[in-house]
């Protein structure tokens, strides 16, 4: 690989510098593992658990059991993890629908959710598609504050505005893709109490988890969420699931969840795992490491570009609470190059060279570099950038540590210095 001295350098003086940051990293992978292999072991994980099952699938033990281990991993009394599942925008509508009905109000307290789940929500008119808002859900959502946390005197005031019809609220930890501030266990922890503490109807606390799975020791459920939700091509799928997502939260949380994964009356109970059993768990457990890869290509990332003067988001430094990295790269060409520069190290089509292009349900042409083993990964190292300025690159994942710090540096010899 061809990668200037100057920047083999600037990598070396990042990880010293970056020392301690990533034995904190190592330091949570270690408690969040040393957990896993307590879970695995009283669960009886054992080759007998990766037999495939077909048509009903009744009497899935793996499938069972990975419902179960999901649970506790992620410190949750309920739970499912499934191959069913198709992609994080699934395992959220498979939520949300599950918990709302026509009357109710879902109430978002992150500002506007993930855009792929807007066509979910139905946002403010029903257009026909059989979106929550089609099905008489009202939707309202209340924006971050100034500081990039969650503004309790909007959330209080919503919460009085829609009295005795708040059934959901809504919370996404992670930035996805828009450059603000991630949640904290902690302060989601503080959100789902303000809420509880408010409510007086039945409610459910939910959280688009999508990305911020194993990068602190806990996760939100030990915090007050009834339901938390995420993709098994991200974070807990640690880059060998093929497929999946889950659900876990409250036992009537996730009782009605799966009432909505299959239908009514049949719940969990059902469910052919078709012989992705073993990739789930070998998945799951490699997630803590495979996260702890990313956060440290993620450091590496905003260390070397910061050094090379652009804006990047989170700082070097500061502790982070999912995987992702922004940088801007200020000009079209900027990023392009820098997306030109993460293909480049994949291990899957390093040959081709990304280009700008049409994506539907995006204003702007998207960029994307994405060299992965499974189709659309993105706990695998992916770059990705809407064309308009300020020419914000999206970076995120890394299987292999060392893999993706060739990526960053491969991308930072094409933005060179400015
Ligand atoms: C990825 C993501 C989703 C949706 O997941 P898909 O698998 O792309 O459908 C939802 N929310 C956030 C924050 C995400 O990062």
């Amino acid at each position: 690989m061809k990668i200037s001295e100057n920047t083999r350098l600037l990598a070396l003086r990042a990880e010293k510098e970056l020392a301690d940051i990533f034995y904190e990293i190592d330091e949570v992978a270690r408690f969040r593992t040393e957990r896993l292999l307590d879970i695995y072991k009283e669960n009886r994980v054992s080759e007998g658990l990766f037999a495939a099952s077909t048509g009903y699938g009744y009497g899935d033990r793996g499938r069972d059991t990975i419902d179960k281990i999901a649970a506790e991993v992620m410190g949750a009394p309920a739970g499912f993890m499934r191959p069913s599942i198709l992609c994080g925008t699934h395992a959220i509508a498979i939520g949300l629908f599950a918990l709302l009905r026509p009357g109710d109000v879902m109430l978002s307290i992150t500002g506007s959710p993930y855009d792929t789940l807007h066509s979910v929500v139905g946002m403010d008119r029903a257009d026909g598609s059989g979106s929550l808002v089609d099905f008489g859900v009202e939707y309202a959502q209340v924006p971050l504050g100034a500081d990039g946390g969650i503004d309790f005197e909007g959330v209080a005031a919503a919460f009085e505005r829609y009295k005795g019809r708040i059934k959901v609220v809504f919370l996404q930890r992670s930035k996805g893709y828009v450059d603000r501030k991630t949640l904290s266990v902690k302060e989601i922890g503080e959100a789902a109490a303000f809420a509880h503490s408010h409510l007086e109807n039945e409610h459910y606390v939910v959280l688009d988890n999508c990305y911020g799975e194993f990068c602190e020791k806990s996760e939100p459920c030990s915090v007050g969420v009834d339901l938390m939700i995420g993709s098994l091509i991200k974070n807990p799928g640690g880059g060998l699931a093929d497929i999946g997502g889950y659900l876990v939260g409250s036992e009537r949380a996730v009782e009605l969840a799966g009432y909505r994964l299959s239908c009514p009356g049949v719940g969990l109970e059902v469910g052919a795992s078709l012989g992705q059993n073993r990739n789930l768990l070998r998945g799951l457990f490699y997630a803590p490491h495979t996260t702890a890869q990313a956060l440290k290509t993620a450091h590496l990332c905003a260390y070397i570009f910061g050094e090379l003067g652009y804006t990047v988001n989170p700082s070097p430094f500061e502790k982070r609470y999912d995987i992702i990295q922004t940088v801007h790269l200020e000009s079209p060409e900027g990023l392009v190059e820098f997306c030109r520069g993460i293909q480049s190290a994949s291990p899957v089509d390093a040959f081709v060279s990304p280009e700008p292009w049409e994506m539907p349900g995006y204003d702007d042409n998207v960029v994307m570099a994405a060299g992965a083993f499974v189709g659309g990964s993105s706990i695998e190292l992916s770059a990705d950038g809407p064309m308009r300025a300020p020419y914000i690159a999206f970076m995120q994942g890394g299987l292999t540590y060392e893999s993706s710090r060739l990526a960053v540096m491969a991308a930072a010899d094409r933005c060179g210095k400015r």
